[in-house]
C-alpha cells in the first residue's frame, strides 16, 4: 500500500545534521508540508491502511508536536475523534499520566480524562520512532485509560535505535526506515 508514496516522501525529508544537539541526525518532516497535494495522499493512504489493516478505531491519538500535523488530518480522512497527547502540564483540566524512564530522567506524557473510552481501540501516530521511549510512554497511557493500541504509525523509524524492541506487544508500521 505504502510503495507508490514512499520515495515522494522520503523525498521530502531533509536530514539536519548535529541538531538539536552534536551527533542527532534530525529528520525533519518539515519540507513534506510544502506539498499539500502530497500531505493530503498521504493521510488518505494511511487511513486506506488503517481501514484495511487494522480495522475499526474509535480514534486517531497523535503524538505532540509533529504527529499534531498528521494526526488530525488522518482522523478527518477516517471520520474519527482526534485525541491530542502531550508532555505534562500542557493539557487543562484532569488528565491521565504515563511515564518512561529514560536514559536521563524521565518521559511524561498526559491525556484528557475522558478523551479515550473504556474498550476503545485507538490509532497510535508520531513522525519518528528512535528509542521507542515516546511510544512506549503513549501506549501505557491509552492502556492506562482504558483503551487499547489497535497500531502505532510513524513515517520515519531509526532503525539502528532500536525502538521496536520496546513496542513488542504493539502492532507498529513504519512508512521509511533510516539505517
Ligand atoms: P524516542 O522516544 O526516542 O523514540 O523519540 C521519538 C520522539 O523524539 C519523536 O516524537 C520524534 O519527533 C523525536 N525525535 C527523536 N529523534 C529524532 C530525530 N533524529 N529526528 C527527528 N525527531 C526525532
Amino acid at each position: 500500500r505504502f510503495d507508490n508514496i514512499r520515495p515522494k516522501i522520503e523525498k521530502h525529508i531533509r536530514e539536519v545534521k548535529d541538531f538539536p544537539k552534536k551527533g542527532i541526525n534530525f529528520r525533519d518532516i518539515m519540507p513534506l508540508f510544502t506539498n499539500p497535494q502530497l500531505v493530503n495522499e498521504l493521510c488518505v493512504v494511511i487511513a486506506d491502511h488503517v481501514r484495511h489493516s487494522v480495522g475499526h478505531v474509535d480514534s486517531v491519538a497523535g503524538l505532540e508536536a509533529r504527529g499534531f500535523l498528521i494526526g488530525p488530518l488522518v482522523a478527518i480522512q477516517l471520520g474519527v475523534p482526534f485525541v491530542p497527547i502531550r508532555k505534562k502540564g500542557k493539557l487543562p483540566g484532569a488528565v491521565i499520566e504515563a511515564s518512561y524512564v529514560k536514559e536521563y530522567g524521565e518521559d511524561i506524557v498526559e491525556v484528557q480524562e475522558g478523551a479515550i473510552k473504556n474498550g476503545e481501540i485507538v490509532f497510535l501516530i508520531d513522525d519518528l520512532l528512535a528509542t521507542g521511549g515516546t511510544l512506549r510512554a503513549a501506549t501505557d497511557l491509552v492502556v492506562k485509560a482504558g483503551g487499547k493500541v489497535g497500531e502505532a504509525f510513524v513515517i520515519i523509524e531509526l532503525a539502528p535505535l532500536n525502538g521496536r524492541a520496546k513496542l513488542t506487544d504493539v502492532k507498529l508500521t513504519t512508512l521509511i526506515s533510516y539505517d
